[in-house]
């Protein structure tokens, strides 16, 4: 009989065609994307893993692995996918005592995560706003949100990977490997801290804790908030002028460019221009800082005063509250595009050094008050930098460290029918803001290439990406090479790929 104290034992479970949970298991949370493996098998422990891993390869069948589900592109529903692996019941989080580290399992959401530091031990990590993420991707791509200004990446703070990997003669097995200088496997955990998931093997484990952190746990992550203040400003589209909007998006890009530098006293404030299509009726920049720094109040005054600068328009929301932290961060739904049972969404990004030139607002403007974008379509300007630009470019993958916005295009749609003209839509917004650069936001003193947590796979074809540099740069600019070294040497087979992923020295 098992011990009590043992957790219960779950899966494998292999779900096929004609199983009456197959159907149910196809999608991600992108309705555009559902594939239609022979196999989707749903594991529940890291030898579990091994096995699937093993009997793909020697059965010659693609394998993908999926965690939370929210991956923007197909890289788990491609048709040449023939075993899925589904991770989301893997989600045990907790703190190992040998590690001196908190280990998260990757079908973890962040909202289990944020609750369960929190709960247990008051502390954080500076992960995306969308609860319903999933560590697996999330982690692995890098991962940042709302307190990365003050805290940095996601990744900043990785300590270790369990990484299932499969040698050349075809053989799985788990591996360990930790940002300890004399770790053998150590290039393994580097490919780990924004290589983008899909690419090395599958993470069945990570294990995150904060450099030179020392103490009891409670010391070994940043400190969580325990409560957010918030400020949202929204402005009506009717009778708004191209002038007062390209100013507030302007002032937005400014202030940024200005309150971005690790350690400045503005940097807890985690700003979002989010401008909406007309069609939607107003758009809106939404401001937070943890309510308990110092001065919090007049941090937001200054930058609501900074923003707004030069423009009079009248505001149709114009508030500030307080929220606890946790219930802000993990309300279910929050970050979701769209109609949960309907969603279909396309997303395009890019990273931005300063603010978006005159010419790129003008461009931002026409494209946001023409007949043909959707209520759901909108442009996002996230606030990034402070302390994520502490690290150097290549002490983790991330390799984007003086940038200070996250730029996110996107459309999001109910109907099939209806995706070739949303999809059209959101290329020629995006083709437009970066004509001058091949159509992509090559890297310059304004935009710094783009993130592989929203990976776009326009950015590899020739049609909309005619700057002459690969999808790779952009992405991973002169990281690339080295990620390329340890895709050699911890899947030499190139059994983990997908449309995006990182190929071997010489491809
Ligand atoms: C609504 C929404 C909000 C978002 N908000 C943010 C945000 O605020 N900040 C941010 O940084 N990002 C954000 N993202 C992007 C998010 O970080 C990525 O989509 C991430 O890759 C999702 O991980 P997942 O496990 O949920 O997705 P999945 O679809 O399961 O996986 C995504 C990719 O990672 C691979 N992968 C998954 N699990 C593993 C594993 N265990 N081992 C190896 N590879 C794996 C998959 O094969 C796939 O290629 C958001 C995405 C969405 C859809």
């Amino acid at each position: 009989m098992q011990a009590a104290t043992e957790p219960p034992a779950f899966g494998p479970v292999k779900i096929r065609p004609g199983d009456p949970r197959y159907e149910g298991l196809l999608r991600g949370n992108n309705f555009r994307h559902v594939g239609r493996p022979d196999e989707i098998r749903v594991v529940g422990s890291t030898d579990q893993v091994v096995r699937a891993v093993t009997e793909a390869v020697r059965a010659g069948r693609r394998v993908a692995v999926r965690s939370g589900g929210h991956c923007f592109e197909n890289f788990t529903t491609d048709p040449a996918v023939r075993v899925l692996l589904d991770l989301s019941s893997m989600d045990e989080i907790g703190y190992d005592a040998g590690k001196r580290a908190f280990a998260v399992q990757p079908g973890a959401t962040l909202g289990q995560v944020y609750r369960t530091l929190y709960k247990g031990w008051g502390v954080t990590i500076p992960g995306g706003g969308c609860p319903a993420v999933g560590a697996g991707g999330h982690f692995v791509g890098g991962g940042y949100g709302t307190l990365s200004r003050r805290y940095g990446s996601v990744v900043d703070h990785l300590y270790g990977v369990e990484v299932v990997v499969v040698d050349r003669d075809g053989t799985a097995r788990a591996v360990i490997a930790t940002r300890e200088p004399d770790d053998p496997h150590r290039d393994l955990w580097w490919a780990h801290t924004g290589g983008g998931g899909g690419n090395f093997g599958v993470v069945t484990r990570y294990w995150l804790r904060s450099p030179d952190a020392t103490g009891d746990p409670s010391r070994l992550l940043p400190p969580s908030p325990q409560r957010m203040l918030e400020c949202v400003l929204a402005w009506p589209w009717a009778g708004m002028t191209e002038q007062v909007f390209t100013t507030l998006m302007r002032n937005f890009g400014v202030w940024h460019e200005h309150n971005s530098a690790p350690g400045s006293p503005s940097a807890g404030l985690f700003g979002l221009f989010l401008a909406q299509h007309r069609n939607a009726g107003y758009f809106s920049v939404v401001a937070q800082i943890d309510a308990d720094l110092p001065g919090a109040d007049g941090v937001v005054t200054d930058f609501v005063t900074a923003v707004t600068a030069g423009t009079s328009a009248q505001r149709i929301v114009d508030l500030r509250r307080t929220l606890p932290w946790l219930h802000k961060t993990t309300w279910p739904g929050t970050g979701e595009p769209g109609d949960g049972a309907t969603r279909r969404y396309k997303i395009k990004a890019g990273y931005l050094r300063r603010s978006l030139t005159d010419r790129q607002l003008a461009v931002v403007h026409r494209n946001l008050t023409n007949a043909t974008g959707g209520a759901e379509a909108s442009l996002l300007l996230v606030g990034y930098g402070g302390q994520v630009n502490a690290t150097s470019p290549d002490a983790t993958a991330v390799a984007q460290r003086d940038a200070v916005m996250k730029a996110v295009y996107q459309t999001v749609w109910a109907d099939e029918a209806d995706d070739a003209a949303h999809i059209s839509w959101l290329r020629t917004f995006y083709r437009d803001v970066y004509a001058d650069t091949g159509g992509v936001p090559v890297p310059d003193d304004v935009s710094d290439g783009s993130y592989i947590n929203y990976p776009d796979t326009d950015l590899a074809d020739p049609a909309w990406n005619t700057s002459g540099v690969p999808a790779h740069t952009l992405y991973y600019k002169d990281n690339y090479p080295r990620l390329q070294q340890v895709k050699a040497r911890w899947d030499p087979r190139g059994v983990f790929r997908h449309a995006l992923s990182v190929e071997p020295p010489g491809r």
